[in-house]
């Protein structure tokens, strides 16, 4: 089987020989009628689950991490960090445990899952700022309780999302750093100053920036005002629509620049799931038709039920930038992030193919492919 297309950086027409569901090779073509275009296969560093498979659940198996990264590559998303949120000890562990089996028992998973993000426990315990997140688990930051969730981790623990005006925050990210790992700030109520040490510290990112945050704050000065000022700092976004106004995303993204941003879905399990209400997280949820999950009787936002692929549309949409530097801040930023990006780039295996709707701004995802093989085909 022969496929053509349009690689999307640098637009040339390649056609990839698939010999039994692999590629056997790819090669340069004078041109094509093709429409598709191929992209490399999609990086989410924030997925708490998809598909009804919940990572934060005490319960949580081995099956289900399994489950959920093949859900994820129906849907172009190729490579992630599974995120663990605030919870008691035993629970975080018992997630981390699942992803380490599933990594043990099966090789495709265990390439997919670039490292554990964790998300708390080490965060604002107030209203707004904590977000979902359980008050009662939100603590102070643990050097030692970290130590022994790295080691059920296997060391697999590569970001981790606190807030910085937390007493004990500043040593703990000066420790976190050492260790090779990416602080992110986030579902914080820092203070200017607070924010500065943190960056001092080595925090490189925040957190789904504009949200976490309370419904009302001061105009300026505020945390969110410096961290899109704050050059040392990349900001991941959730641009689903709701968790961000669509000339928010545009003017993060101007402010942060290209170089700076990172698209996450931050999906939860609703994401993939029939509209209706759920049980989630210990607390009740409307996910409404349209995408959008809320803590019943509340304004705030209980988690995203996005795939990234929708992120990449609006972002072209809200920000009117182009297909290709939306893709790229679903793939190599991450990456650049991580500093996972040769490793990655270097295999040139992990693609997805894709038309593109330029009115509509609709990605129709075709195929994916990971380690040159097909892993899920829409015809
Ligand atoms: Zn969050």
């Amino acid at each position: 089987m022969k496929i053509s297309g349009y690689t999307i950086f640098d637009n040339k027409p390649i056609e990839l020989s698939l010999d039994n569901r692999t590629i056997s090779s790819i090669t340069e073509l004078q041109s094509t009628n093709s429409k598709l275009r191929i992209a490399p296969a999609l990086v989410d560093i924030q997925v708490n689950g998809f598909a009804g498979f919940d990572l934060n659940v005490p319960n949580v198996t081995s099956d289900d991490v399994i489950d959920m990264v093949r859900a994820l590559w129906r849907v172009g998303t190729g490579f992630l960090c599974p995120t663990i949120v605030t919870a008691s000890f035993e629970d975080i562990s018992n997630s981390i445990k699942a992803i380490v089996a599933a990594c043990e028992s099966d090789p495709m998973v265990d390439r997919s899952i670039l490292g554990i993000h964790l998300e708390g426990p080490y965060i604002s315990p107030q209203d707004g700022p904590r977000g979902a997140h359980p008050r009662g688990h939100v603590r102070k930051p643990n050097w030692d309780e970290f130590r022994r969730l790295q080691d059920v981790a296997n060391g697999m623990i590569r970001i981790v999302t606190l807030a910085p005006e937390i007493s004990g925050a500043i040593s703990l990210i000066e420790k976190l750093v050492a260790e090779d790992i990416v602080v992110a700030i986030g579902h914080t109520d820092a203070s200017p100053q607070n924010i500065r040490d943190g960056i001092s510290a080595g925090a490189r990112l925040s957190t789904h920036l504009g949200n976490g945050a309370h419904a009302m704050i001061q105009r300026h000065p505020n945390y969110i005002w410096e961290q899109l000022g704050a050059d040392e700092l990349w900001a991941s976004l959730i641009v689903d629509g709701y968790h961000l106004p669509p000339t928010v995303v545009k003017s993060m993204i101007r402010a942060k620049t290209l170089e700076r941003c990172i698209l996450i879905s931050d999906a939860t399990a609703l994401a993939r799931m029939p509209s209706g209400q759920y049980q989630f997280a210990g607390q009740s949820v409307q996910l409404t038709a349209d995408r959008r999950i809320h803590l019943l009787g509340t304004e705030y936002l209980a988690g995203s039920a996005i795939e990234l692929v929708s992120g990449v549309e609006n972002s072209v949409q809200f920000a009117d930038i182009s297909l290709p530097e939306a893709i790229t801040l679903a793939t190599l930023q991450p990456l650049r992030l991580l500093g996972a990006e040769k490793e990655i780039r270097e295999l040139g295996d992990d693609l997805i193919l894709f038309e593109w709707n330029p009115e509509t701004f609709e990605i129709n995802l075709k195929m994916t492919i990971l380690n040159g093989q097909v892993v899920d085909q829409n015809s």
